[in-house]
C-alpha cells in the first residue's frame, strides 16, 4: 500500500484551490491528474525581474518591476488601438498598454491617482517607458508580485493561464511533505545534490538559470530520483523472476545439428556468439531472462527456432508468441518446413482458431503431442495447457505487457523466457525499458544483402514516380506503398490509403491491394499473401505492414508524407525491402512544410541503414523529451529526466539499483523502506508488490 505520507499528493488535482472544474481539467490534461503530477510539471524558463526605483532608471529590455501612480485611462481612439493607462512618478510617465480589452473594469481595477505595482517588461516608444500587457499590475495593498525577482515559466495549454497554473503548482509544493532521504548519502555529498524538498522547491522558485537547467543539481538530483526508482522497479522484478524456481535445459543438440545442416546459410557470428549467450541461460538451473536485440532482417527467427529446438530436445516444450496474425504465421510459415524435416511437431494457435479443430489442437498440446507452438496472444487463454513448457519466445515484446509475459510463463515449469525486438533503441534506452533482462545483440547483417537505395522526394514528383511504376512491374518488382499516419488515427489513415489504392487501381488495375488495420485477420492474411505470391504488384498499405513481414520480391517501398513518421517508422518500413537477391529502392516523398528536425530526419535515412545507429540519432533528434514514436518502442516516458541528457546518470542508477537489491533484498533497511517511498511516488506500485512486505 502507498505510505501516508503520500496521500496528499495523490489527491486529486482538482483538490487544488484555484482549479475547479474548468481548469482543474485543462491542469489535469497538462500533467496529469494528481497533485503530484503538478510537481513533475516543471519549467521550461525563468523571468529574471529587476526591482527599480523610479521610471527614469527601467532599462529597455528587461523585465522590471515597479511602483507608480495612476494618473488617467485612455481608451482607444479607433477599434485597432491599444487600450493605455498613463501612470507616473516623480522621475516621469510611462504607459501599461493593453491590445484587445474591454477597458470598464480596468478603471475599476486601477483607478486613478491610486498607488500601483506593476511588472513586466521595459520597454521604449517615443522615448518614453511602456510595458505592454504586465504580468502584473494592482494596488500596492494587493500585495507585489511574485516575491522573488526570478519567476519560472511553465509550458501551458489553451485557457490555462500562467498566473493560475503557477498559483496551483505553488500549492502543490505546498502540499509536498518532506521524505526521508533514499538516496546514497556519500553520493549526495560527492555531486553536492540538495535533498528532494529543497530541490523541488528549488525547482518551482528558481533563483536563477542554473535551478531549472537539466545539467543543474536541482534538475540532475530529480531526474536521478526518477531513474532510480525506474532502475530499481525493473531490478526488483528481475529477482523476483530470479527467485522462481528454474530449470535446466540442456539439449543433446540432435535436432539443431540436423537442422543446422539443412539451412542454406551459416549462422552469423552475432547469430552464434547470441545463441551461446542462450544456451548457456537455459543451462543455468535459474530462469532465464533474455532480450535478443536486433535489426529487422538480422535473422532473430533462426535464433528463436534453434533455442526452441534445445528445448525440445530435451523432451520439452517451446512456444514463439508474436503480436500479430500475419505475423504467427509467417513464422510458422518458415519454420514449418525446417521442422518438419527434422520430425518436430509444430503448430499455429491464433484467434482464430476455433471449434473441433482448436480443440484438437489443444489436446495434441496437452499430451506432448506438439512440440513448437506458435501463436498470437491466443496463447494465454486460461485453456491453452501445455504437457511441459520450458522456453517462451516473445517476438515484439513492447507489443505486449510484461504482465503478459509472466502469464505465458506461468505456463510451464521454470520457464525460460527469450524476448525478441526488432526495434533498435538507443543502448542507455535499452535499460529504461528492459533493464529487468540480459540484452544479446544481432549487430551484424546475414551476408549478401544489397544496401536498399533510398532517395528523398519532394511530393510534386509523384506523378513522375507512378509513371515509373510500369517499368519496375515489368521487371518483376513488387511494391509496397504506404500512407501517411496522421493523428495515430486509424480512420483517417485509412481515408488516406484507400484514396490512393483507388487512384492507383484506375491506373494498373486488380494486381494493386490494399491492406490496414481495420480489416480482418483473415483478409489480412489473403491479401499478404497474394502479395507474397506475386498476384499483386503494388500494395497500398497503412502502416500494419510495419512489423516483421517477409517478401523477398519487393524492392521498392514508397513512403507518402514520409515527413509525418518518426525515425524508427521509417527504418521499420524501410526494412520490408532489401530483403532479397535484387536491388531495392525505398522512396520517401515528403510534404511542405518540412520542419528543421523533419529534414534532419529524412537525412539521416538516407545516410545509413544501421538500425542502432538511425536509433541514437533518433534520440539526439528527439532530444528534450519529445515522446514521439516512443509508446511504440516501450520506452517509459520520464517526467523529470530526459535520457538524452540525462544517459550518464541511468547507468549510474542501474549500478546503484543492482547493488541495492544485492545488499538488501527486501528493502528492509532505513535506506530500503526510504526507496519504497521512492516507488510509490513514482507510481511503481507493482514493483512494490514483489517483496515479501511489499
Ligand atoms: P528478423 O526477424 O530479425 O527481422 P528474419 O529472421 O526474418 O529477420 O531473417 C531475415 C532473412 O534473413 C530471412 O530470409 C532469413 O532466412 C535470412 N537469414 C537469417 N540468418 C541468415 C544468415 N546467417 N545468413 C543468410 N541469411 C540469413
Ligand atoms: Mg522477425
Amino acid at each position: 500500500m502507498r505510505p501516508a505520507i503520500l496521500f496528499p499528493l495523490f489527491a486529486p488535482i482538482t483538490s487544488l484551490p484555484g482549479l475547479g472544474p474548468r481548469l482543474g481539467k485543462l491542469a489535469e490534461r497538462l500533467a496529469g491528474p494528481h497533485v503530484v503530477d503538478l510537481l513533475w510539471h516543471k519549467p521550461v524558463g525563468i523571468v529574471d525581474r529587476i526591482a527599480v526605483p523610479s521610471i527614469s532608471e527601467a532599462p529597455e529590455g528587461r523585465n522590471v518591476v515597479l511602483t507608480v501612480r495612476v494618473d488617467g485611462h485612455m481608451p482607444p481612439l479607433a477599434p485597432n488601438r491599444p487600450y493605455r493607462i498613463r501612470c507616473m512618478d516623480h522621475t516621469g510617465l510611462m504607459d501599461l498598454v493593453y491590445f484587445h480589452i474591454k477597458g470598464d473594469w480596468m478603471k475599476e481595477k486601477l483607478p486613478v491617482g491610486s498607488l500601483i505595482t506593476v511588472s513586466g517588461k521595459a520597454e521604449y516608444y517615443n522615448d518614453q517607458l511602456q510595458i505592454a500587457h504586465p504580468d502584473h499590475a494592482a494596488p500596492v495593498e494587493d500585495g507585489a508580485p511574485a516575491t522573488s525577482a526570478v519567476e519560472p515559466t511553465y509550458p501551458l495549454t489553451g485557457g490555462l493561464n500562467p498566473k493560475p497554473l503557477r498559483n496551483a503548482i505553488q500549492a502543490a509544493l505546498s502540499r509536498a511533505p518532506q521524505l526521508p532521504e533514499w538516496q546514497d548519502a556519500a553520493w549526495l555529498k560527492r555531486r553536492d545534490w540538495p535533498d528532494w524538498y529543497s530541490a523541488l522547491t528549488r525547482l518551482h522558485n528558481p533563483v536563477d538559470e542554473a535551478d531549472i537547467n537539466p545539467l543543474g543539481p536541482v534538475r540532475q538530483r530529480l531526474a536521478y530520483d526518477e531513474l532510480l526508482a525506474n532502475q530499481l522497479a525493473l531490478a526488483l522484478v528481475r529477482a523476483g523472476q530470479k527467485k522462481l524456481a528454474g530449470r535446466v535445459v540442456e539439449g543433446d543438440g540432435r535436432l539443431r545439428a540436423q537442422i543446422t545442416a539443412a539451412l542454406p546459410y551459416h549462422l552469423t557470428h552475432a547469430q552464434a556468439r547470441s545463441l551461446d549467450e542462450i544456451y548457456a541461460d537455459m543451462a543455468q538451473p535459474s530462469r532465464m531472462l533474455r532480450l535478443l536485440q536486433g535489426d529487422v532482417g538480422s535473422g532473430k527467427t533462426v535464433v528463436a527456432l534453434m533455442a526452441l529446438l534445445n528445448a525440445v530436445e530435451t523432451g520439452a516444450q517451446g512456444a514463439l508468441m508474436a503480436p500479430t496474425e500475419i505475423l504467427a504465421r509467417q513464422h510458422a510459415e518458415t519454420l514449418a518446413p525446417l521442422c518438419a524435416g527434422a520430425g518436430v511437431r509444430l503448430a499455429v494457435l491464433t484467434g482464430r482458431d476455433k471449434g473441433k479443430a482448436r480443440a484438437a489442437l489443444l489436446e495434441k498440446l496437452a499430451a506432448g503431442e506438439i512440440d513448437i507452438l506458435i501463436g498470437t496472444h491466443a496463447l494465454f487463454q486460461d485453456e491453452v495447457a501445455f504437457a511441459d513448457l520450458a522456453l517462451a519466445v516473445i517476438d515484439e515484446q513492447h507489443k505486449f505487457g510484461v504482465h503478459q509475459r509472466l502469464q505465458l510463463a506461468a505456463k510451464g515449469r521454470g520457464v525460460d523466457t527469450l524476448v525478441m525486438t526488432a526495434t533498435p533503441i538507443p543502448r542507455t534506452l535499452t535499460l529504461t525499458a528492459y533493464g529487468d533482462m540480459d540484452v544479446s545483440r544481432l549487430d551484424e547483417k546475414p551476408p549478401g544483402r544489397q544496401p536498399v537505395k533510398t532517395v528523398v522526394m519532394h511530393s510534386d514528383r509523384l506523378e513522375e514516380v507512378v509513371s515509373g511504376l510500369p517499368r519496375a512491374i515489368g521487371s518483376g518488382q513488387r511494391i509496397y506503398w504506404v500512407c501517411p499516419l496522421v493523428d495515430e488515427s486509424e480512420q483517417v489513415d485509412l481515408a488516406a490509403a484507400t484514396h490512393r489504392h483507388a487512384a492507383l487501381l484506375e491506373r494498373f488495375g486488380d494486381r494493386v491491394g490494399l491492406i490496414h488495420g481495420k480489416m480482418k485477420g483473415p483478409e489480412k492474411d489473403a491479401v499478404m499473401a497474394a502479395f507474397a505470391e506475386g498476384r499483386l504488384d503494388i500494395l497500398v498499405a497503412t502502416t500494419v505492414i510495419e512489423v516483421g513481414v517477409n517478401v523477398p520480391e519487393a524492392t521498392i517501398m514508397i513512403i507518402e508524407h514520409a515527413e509525418r513518421f518518426g525515425l524508427a517508422q521509417l527504418h521499420q518500413l524501410r526494412g520490408r525491402v532489401g530483403r532479397g537477391a535484387g536491388a531495392s529502392t525505398c522512396l520517401l516523398l515528403y510534404y511542405q512544410p518540412l520542419g528543421e528536425v523533419a529534414r534532419q530526419r529524412l537525412q539521416v535515412m538516407k545516410e545509413t541503414e544501421d538500425g542502432f545507429l538511425i536509433a541514437e540519432k533518433d534520440l539526439e533528434l528527439r532530444g528534450a523529451g519529445e515522446m514521439l514514436g516512443t509508446k511504440q518502442s516501450g520506452i517509459p516516458e520520464f517526467r523529470l529526466a530526459d535520457v538524452a541528457v540525462h544517459g550518464e546518470l541511468l547507468a549510474v542508477a542501474r549500478d546503484d539499483a543492482k547493488l541495492i537489491i544485492e545488499r538488501d533484498p527486501e528493502l528492509a533497511s532505513e535506506r530500503g523502506v526510504a526507496l519504497r517511498t521512492l516507488l510509490y511516488l513514482f507510481e511503481r506500485d507493482a514493483a512494490v508488490r514483489y517483496l515479501r512486505s511489499g
